[in-house]
C-alpha cells in the first residue's frame, strides 16, 4: 500500500514518515502544489493531508483530486478547534480527519480503516512484465514462480514497483526500508540489490532492476 503525507510542518512530517514507513509505502511533500504533482504521477491508496499549506491549501487539493474523479481515500489535519475547516474538509469530500495533535497509533487506526474501505474496489497487485507483487499478501512471483523475500528485500521492490521506470536514489531507497536508527553512508542499499536481483533477476534474460550509474536504481518495466 502506498500512501502520501503532505505536511509543511518539517518534524511533524519527517515523524509521520518515518513511522508509516514501517506499515506502507511512503511519498511526502510539503505544499499543495507538489502533493497535485505526486497525485498526478502516481496512485496512493491514501492521502494524509494538512489543511493550512503553503502555495494551495488542503481544502483546494482535496477539491481537485475528487474534481478528478478521484475516490483516494483521504484524511484531513486540521488544528485545534478549527471546526470551521473540519466542516469545509468533510464537504469537500475527505473521509476521515484527525485534529492536531493526534497520537500516531490513532492515524494507523484511520488509515486501516480507510484503506480496507477501499481495497475490495482497488487492484492490490502491481506488475512489471510476468514479475507480480501482491501489496497484501506481501508475495512475489515471477513468470508463476514464487520467490521469497525478506522484509528489507520486499520493501525496497514494492517501492520499485510502485515509481516504474523512475531513477530512485540510495538515500531514497534506504529511508524506504530502514529507520531513522539506521546509521547511512554505507552500502547497505548496494547490498540488498543484490540480494533482490539475485532473486528476481538471475536465470532471466529480462533484467527488471538497472543500475544508474552516480544516482541509483531504477526498475525498468518492458513495453508490452
Ligand atoms: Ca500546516
Amino acid at each position: 500500500m502506498k500512501i502520501l503525507i503532505v505536511e509543511d510542518e518539517r518534524d511533524i512530517r519527517t515523524l509521520l514518515v518515518k513511522r508509516l514507513q514501517k506499515h506502507y509505502s511512503v511519498d511526502s511533500c510539503e505544499d499543495g502544489e507538489s502533493a497535485l504533482d505526486h497525485l498526478s504521477v502516481y496512485t496512493y491508496d491514501a492521502v494524509v493531508l494538512d489543511i493550512m499549506l503553503p502555495k494551495m491549501n488542503g481544502i483546494q487539493v482535496l477539491k481537485y483530486i475528487r474534481n478528478s474523479g478521484s475516490d483516494t481515500p483521504v484524511i484531513m489535519l486540521t488544528a485545534k478547534g478549527d471546526i470551521e475547516d473540519r466542516v469545509a474538509g468533510l464537504d469537500a469530500g475527505a473521509d476521515d480527519y484527525l485534529v492536531k495533535p493526534f497520537s500516531f497509533d490513532e492515524l494507523l487506526a484511520r488509515l486501516r480503516v480507510i484503506t480496507r474501505r477501499n481495497t475490495s474496489t482497488k487492484k492490490t497487485t502491481l506488475t512489471a512484465g510476468d514479475l507480480v507483487v501482491d501489496t497484501v499478501s506481501k508475495t512475489v512471483s515471477r513468470a508463476g514462480v514464487p520467490i521469497s523475500l525478506t522484509s528489507k528485500e520486499y520493501m525496497l521492490l514494492e517501492y520499485l514497483m510502485y515509481h516504474p521506470n523512475i531513477t530512485l536514489t540510495r538515500n531514497q531507497l534506504e529511508q524506504q526500508a530502514w529507520d531513522s536508527s539506521f546509521e547511512g553512508g554505507s552500502n547497505v542499499v548496494d547490498v540488498y540489490i543484490r540480494y533482490l536481483r539475485k532473486k528476481i533477476d538471475s536465470g532471466y534474460d529480462v533484467k527488471y532492476i538497472k543500475t544508474v550509474y552516480g544516482m541509483g536504481y531504477r526498475l525498468e518495466v518492458p513495453n508490452e
